[in-house]
């Protein structure tokens, strides 16, 4: 009899696993892909480490969440500082004393505070939506500039049915600084997410290509708790109906080039061009392969953000009113389970960051294991 049965070889279905047998505890992982590592999975592609599903960058503010990665990885000096192509204007993102000098020509933090507050008077009430908030923190022009054509692709809805706590993700600041975290930490494990979450699994045994759902009573019988890391919906059988996510679709492309477009992120920000940002995934190791050559070759992601399908790969839980009530409704169905933990971004349908996602397995292991 195993004590733990981890669906999904992602962040939270490692970190759980790795804490278990740290604790001498039987577990067991099952994956339905092909791979482990969830949505952080990395790829080698000609020495370049591929984000498959997306670029993700760590970072956190929390010292035990940064010490426990590194014991997995070491982490390089990367920082994430994508730059916004509105019409073939170029923006520095985070929204800083660059952007506001590119968009206004002010030279001061006085000055584009002055700027901001000017336009900022539009709103004289709360934020009640996303388009509210982002005009109340940067004014008009950067809205709809920098912000409006973006979210409303990446969501696939207005920016006036959207919840004003997406926006306040992004830091605004009166410095020149284009780092786009407000985090302590930072940086990309050196050799790729794969090898880093191999390692949170070394000792541990992993069964690849599985479907749990698929065959759910013969899973549960062998063991005494279930860690649940797949869409909380999905568990049910969407007897509640469905949640809805955001999926995205990548190009990615080999081009025989050293440097497409000079960074890691390109966002383009308007609301014609129809992907959201194209990802150059060598520059989140500085275009260098292991022994510090430059690579000759580059690989670009265009990414493509749609309504997710049955069949999709889900990536973002979609935080309105709608779905957060049925997120609920399926909530109380998963307390009655007794003997399964729903877990991470798909499990507890949260718009976490990696940090987050490792700091809440581990302090659920903690509950669990002692
Ligand atoms: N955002 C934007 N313009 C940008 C980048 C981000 O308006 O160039 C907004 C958008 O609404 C997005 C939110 O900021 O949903 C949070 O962005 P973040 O980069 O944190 O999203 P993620 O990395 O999770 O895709």
């Amino acid at each position: 009899m195993l004590d733990y049965l981890v669906v999904g070889a992602g962040l939270y279905g490692a970190v759980f696993a790795q804490q278990a047998a740290e604790r001498g505890k039987k577990a067991l992982v099952i994956e339905k892909r092909p791979h482990i590592g969830g949505n952080v999975y990395t790829e080698d592609v000609e020495g370049i480490h591929v984000h498959r599903y997306g670029a993700h960058i760590f970072h956190t503010n929390s010292a035990p969440v940064w010490e426990y990665v590194q014991r997995f990885a070491a982490f390089n000096r990367f920082t994430n500082s994508p730059v916004a192509n509105y019409r073939g204007e170029l923006y520095s993102l985070p929204f800083n004393m660059y952007t506001f000098n590119r968009m206004w020509g002010v030279t001061t933090p006085a000055e584009a505070a002055a700027k901001i507050a000017e336009q900022r008077k539009e709103i004289t009430h709360e934020p009640r939506n996303l388009e509210e908030q982002a005009i109340s923190l940067v004014g008009r022009d950067i809205y709809e500039k920098l912000i409006k054509g973006y979210t409303e692709k990446q969501w696939g809805r207005k920016c006036t049915d959207l919840p004003a706590f997406i926006i306040k993700r992004l830091p605004v600041r009166l410095t020149f600084d284009n780092n786009y975290f407000n985090a302590l930490y930072q940086g990309i494990p050196v050799g790729g997410y794969t090898k880093m979450v191999s390692r949170m699994l070394e000792g541990t045994e992993v069964r690849l290509g599985v479907d749990y759902i698929m065959d759910k009573p013969r899973w549960d019988a062998m063991a005494r708790t279930v860690i649940y890391t797949g869409p909380i919906d999905a568990y049910f059988g969407y007897r509640l109906g469905n949640l809805e996510y955001r999926s995205v679709r990548f190009e990615t492309e080999l081009l025989d080039i050293p440097n497409f477009q000079g960074n890691a992120a390109v966002n383009y920000t308007d609301g014609e061009t129809p992907f959201t940002r194209i990802i150059e995934h060598k520059w989140f190791e500085f275009g260098k392969d292991e022994n510090g050559n430059d690579l000759p070759k580059t690989v670009i992601s265009r990414e493509y953000s749609s309504e997710w399908q049955p069949g999709d790969e889900p990536y973002y839980p979609v935080n309105d009113e709608k779905n957060g009530k049925l997120y609920q409704a399926y909530r109380k169905l998963a307390d009655g389970e007794s003997n399964v933990i729903f877990g991470g971004r798909l499990g507890e349908y949260r718009y976490y960051d990696m940090d987050q996602v490792i700091l809440s397995a581990l302090e659920k292991a903690k509950e669990t294991l002692g």
